[in-house]
């Protein structure tokens, strides 16, 4: 059955290929993103998810041409690396504000269309970076935990009314969030941590070129569209990041953060 679908971060990576796959497939995609784009089967919306009442504008023009949402595919996102100590006040509010505000913004203006239809489906991009803290990723570690958080307590509220909340927690795949990462310069030029974070650094950007093809997720993200009974969680990761989440829940936290210390080599 074809599906009304928005899908933030649609310019690029998991997004993009996600809303050509879904369109492809005969569903009504709404692609929203900064960058000005043109598809002949996505309806492209230029916007930015921090910005609350734009996107509520945005999403009333989709409820009123097409009189129901069925989908709300919450990606977009970036990442902000650097030591916690010296990360700026913009570069924390920056990584916050799109990876976990944006999110927050876009359920909160699809709710109320959902909530009278009796029925939807919210899909948001977490990460396994929201299931274990990532040393030198820390605030992009944060802002996945708040959504881990956000979207366990709204699938528990919103359940009732007939609207599935689920996340999906990847691991390293090769898109351009390599690319647009924006690392801190305070850290890069500080002689403690300068070193340890390029090091680390070298390591999370070879994982992620070398990492699984965007094509796995999207084919993943749309068996979650048309699920039934969606799950709250999916992990979509390689076999070493599986067990690494696996692991992080059965061990005590102090052995998994020594783990982390000894892969990221964080030692001076
Ligand atoms: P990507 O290729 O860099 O795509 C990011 C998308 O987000 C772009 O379409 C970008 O479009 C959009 N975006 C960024 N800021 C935005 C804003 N303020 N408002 C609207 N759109 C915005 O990265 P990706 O890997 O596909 O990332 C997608 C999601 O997957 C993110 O939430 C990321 O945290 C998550 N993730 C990625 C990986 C990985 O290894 N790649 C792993 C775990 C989780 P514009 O620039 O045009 O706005």
């Amino acid at each position: 059955m074809n599906k009304v679908i928005i899908i933030t971060g649609a310019s690029s990576g998991f997004g993009k290929m996600t809303a050509e796959r879904l369109a492809a497939h005969g569903h009504t995609v709404y692609g929203i993103c900064r960058r000005e784009m043109r598809h002949d089967k996505i309806r492209y919306m230029q916007g930015d998810v921090r910005d609350a009442e734009g996107i509520a504008l945005k999403i009333k023009e989709i409820y009123d041409k097409e009189g129901k949402i069925d989908v709300l595919i919450n990606n977009a996102g970036m990442g902000i690396g650097g030591s916690l100590e010296m990360a700026t006040q913009e570069e924390i509010e920056t990584q916050m504000n799109v990876n976990f505000m944006g999110c927050v913004n876009m359920c909160q203006k699809v709710l109320p269309y959902m909530r009278k239809q009796r029925y939807g489906k919210i899909i948001n991009l977490s990460s396994i970076g929201g299931i274990m803290g990532l040393p030198y990723q820390g605030f992009y570690s944060a802002s996945k935990f708040a959504i881990e958080g956000f979207s366990e307590a709204l699938s528990a509220e919103v359940k009732g009314f007939g609207i599935t909340v689920s996340m999906v927690e990847p691991g390293d795949f090769a898109t351009n969030f390599t690319a647009s990462r924006k690392n801190s310069e305070a850290t890069m030029n500080d002689p403690d941590y300068g070193p340890i974070f390029k090091r680390s650094l070298g390591l999370i950007e070879k994982e992620e070129n070398g990492g699984l093809k965007p094509e796995v997720l999207a084919r993943k993200i749309e068996k979650i569209v048309d699920a039934k009974h969606p799950r709250l969680r999916y992990v979509v990761a390689n076999l070493e990041q599986w067990f690494s989440v696996v692991l992080k829940r059965l061990i005590p936290g102090n052995w998994f953060v020594n783990i982390l210390v000894d892969y990221y080599k964080t030692k001076p």
